[in-house]
């Protein structure tokens, strides 16, 4: 049987690019570990930092809020959670579940936005609704809610459960339709806008998904473990996480070496053109006068809907005692 090579109980895992064997507790911290270094080496958060971090209920963001629930003493930042329930039938039921056990077991506060009672529609409807695909007014929708509600938690950072096998594969994806914009946007961390964007950090950037997986699991954390319905549509990140897999099999450490590689470019890439503006509607980063999700909601309900779900956030935020804030942050050093 093999043995840890820290301290020689049974093993777990085996680290093929480090050629290591791992027990339980070896692995867990081996993992925390790298959130650790990949979270200094970028900058991510400074003490009295408040870290909103969103879950899908999926494992990626059961490991991160996990490997961020270990990691919060030593490195002296505040967690707030939140969970957007798509209303994509059993799946966000089940979804929503794990969540608020996750939440609970970790101790951090979440707060729920149920879509169909906030905005008034679920993913299906609003995607049947508009005409445009699923995964495309979903993602439209996560990135409006998660801002929204960073803006109004005033939090320093918005924290996101890519692994490095999806930033590998968001960034091939990119790379072959030559969407260098898209590309900027796959670093470790985005910068704030005050007032209008909160800026986002990606703090499982280095941890490879399995390893994500399998810490998610032997840490104990409730998760779903389904796919979304919807990913059946994703043909093209199939393939290339096929691709990539192949790569890893071949060269051990291919995929962080990727994103690491790109982290360093990352500001050699356009950044999106044109001004950044505030929306009429609700105020928030918009790219025109009015942002995404209101340009989406007016059309299909005649009215922009932005202001009810920052309305609504703030409502729980009350409640849960997480607004007005009182600890001011020390900048990341
Ligand atoms: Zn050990
Ligand atoms: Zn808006």
């Amino acid at each position: 049987m093999a043995r840890c090579s820290v301290c020689g109980a049974p093993a777990v895992a085996y680290i093929r690019y480090q050629r290591r064997y791992l027990c339980r507790e070896h692995y867990l911290e081996f993992v925390e570990e790298k959130v650790r270094r990949a979270m200094e080496k970028y900058r991510m958060v400074g003490k009295g930092y408040r870290v909103l971090v969103a879950l899908s209920g999926g494992k990626d963001s059961a490991a991160l809020l996990g490997a961020l629930a270990s990691l919060r003493e030593k490195l002296g930042y505040e967690l707030v959670a939140i969970h957007i329930d798509l209303g994509i039938y059993e799946y966000s039921v089940r979804s929503r579940e794990a969540a608020e056990r996750l939440a609970e077991k970790l101790g951090v506060p979440l707060i729920v936005v149920p879509l169909k009672e906030v905005l008034g529609a679920t993913i299906p409807e609003l995607a049947k609704l508009s005409g445009r695909p699923p995964c495309s007014v979903c993602g439209m929708v996560k990135r409006y809610v998660t801002n929204a509600a960073a803006v109004e938690l005033e939090a320093d950072a918005l924290a996101l459960g890519h692994n490095a096998d999806d930033l590998a594969v968001y960034n091939l994806k990119s790379f072959l339709n030559q969407d260098l914009e898209a590309i900027s946007k796959l670093g470790p961390k985005t910068e704030s806008v005050p007032g209008v964007a909160v800026g986002r950090i990606r703090p499982l950037y280095t941890v490879y998904e399995k390893e994500s997986f399998l810490y998610a699991y032997l840490k104990g954390l409730p998760f779903v473990h389904e796919d979304c319905p919807f990913v059946e549509n994703q043909q093209m990140e199939r393939q290339l996480k096929e691709v990539v897999n192949r790569l890893e099999e071949e060269r051990p450490g291919t995929k962080v070496q990727l994103v690491t590689k790109l982290a360093l470019r990352i500001r050699d890439y356009p950044r999106p053109r044109g001004e950044i503006r505030r929306c009429k509607a609700c105020g928030l980063i918009a790219s025109g006068d009015l942002c995404a999700l209101d340009r989406l909601t007016l059309r299909i309900f005649g009215e922009p809907r932005g202001p009810r779900i920052r309305e609504w956030i703030r409502e729980r935020a009350r409640e849960l005692g997480l607004i007005p804030r009182r600890a001011a942050p020390a900048p990341a050093s």
